[in-house]
């Protein structure tokens, strides 16, 4: 545990825990001294961290299916006995042409994105109004906020969770809960691995002068690390953070400003 432990004490849940962004924040809550629900489709590797504290537990959650977040959200409730902090993280992305686009990628971003992000906050935030307050973290992109060529479906799904934010916040704001979403740059995680191909081919370039092109417009001048934003929510989820609420803040290293 770190010194400042900021969340001592606190239990969080966090969505997609079982790599990328939503595993470095899942270890960056227990640092900061939480209790940490690692929820997540694939229970086995969830449980790698989950089992390593008796301060982690692993949950199943595929957050496109209503049944299970009711039933795991329940569990991490008995469990623990209350939910402070909910990170919404989960989410998935396709990159393609607009004029290539079909319904089913548009409604599968959609649901895991936008959908999923409603069930699990729906079904929490009775508990936090019941608890007397609790914090909601949704990780939306710069892509909701600026638009992305080829990332059209993302680009909207992320724009309806900064919107939704900005909805809860002022909803919720009467029940001592804050929501607020992080819009991140690129990010080094398997998802960006992925999109720097597919995004090369689509621009005629390797991954690799991709990766360059994007790097020459950030400012830090490198791709952002999960921790990077894993800090970020930390800071959120933290009293330090009570004053703010419908925030979209970007962890981009100056390639958006707003
Ligand atoms: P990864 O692809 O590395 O990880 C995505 C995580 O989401 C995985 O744990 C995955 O689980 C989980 N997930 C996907 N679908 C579901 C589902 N139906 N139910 C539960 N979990 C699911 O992505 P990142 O870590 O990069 O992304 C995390 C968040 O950050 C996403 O919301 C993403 O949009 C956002 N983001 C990422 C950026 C980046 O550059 N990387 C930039 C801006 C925002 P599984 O292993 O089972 O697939």
């Amino acid at each position: 545990m770190s010194d400042d432990a900021q969340l001592h004490g606190k239990v969080a849940l966090v969505t997609g825990a079982n790599r990328g962004i939503g595993l470095a924040i899942s270890k960056k809550f227990l640092e900061a001294g939480a209790y940490v629900a690692l929820t997540g489709r694939r229970i086995d590797r969830l449980k790698v961290l989950g089992n390593a504290t008796e301060r982690a537990i692993a949950v199943q959650l595929d957050v496109t299916d209503q049944k299970e977040s009711l039933t795991a959200i329940q569990e991490v409730f008995q469990h623990f006995g209350r939910i402070d902090i909910l990170v919404n993280n989960a989410g998935i992305n396709t990159i393609m042409r607009f004029v290539d686009l079909d319904i089913e990628t548009w409604d599968n971003i959609f649901k895991v994105n936008v959908y999923g992000v409603f069930l699990v906050t729906k079904a929490i935030v009775p508990l936090m109004i019941r608890q007397g307050g609790g914090k909601i973290i949704n990780i939306a992109s710069q892509a909701g906020k600026a638009g992305e060529a080829f990332n059209s479906t993302y680009s909207a799904s992320k724009s309806a969770i900064v919107g939704l934010t900005q909805a809860l916040a002022r909803e919720l704001g009467p029940y001592n809960i804050t929501v607020n979403a992080i819009c991140p740059g690129p990010v080094e995680t398997d998802m960006m691995t992925s999109a720097l191909i597919h995004f090369g081919e689509l621009h005629g370039v390797s991954p690799e002068v991709h990766r360059t092109n994007l790097v020459d417009n950030i400012p830090i001048g490198r791709f952002l690390l999960p921790e990077d934003v894993a800090t970020t929510v930390v800071f959120l989820a933290s009293d330090a953070a009570n004053g703010i609420t419908g925030a979209s803040i970007p962890v981009t290293g100056g390639m958006t400003m707003w």
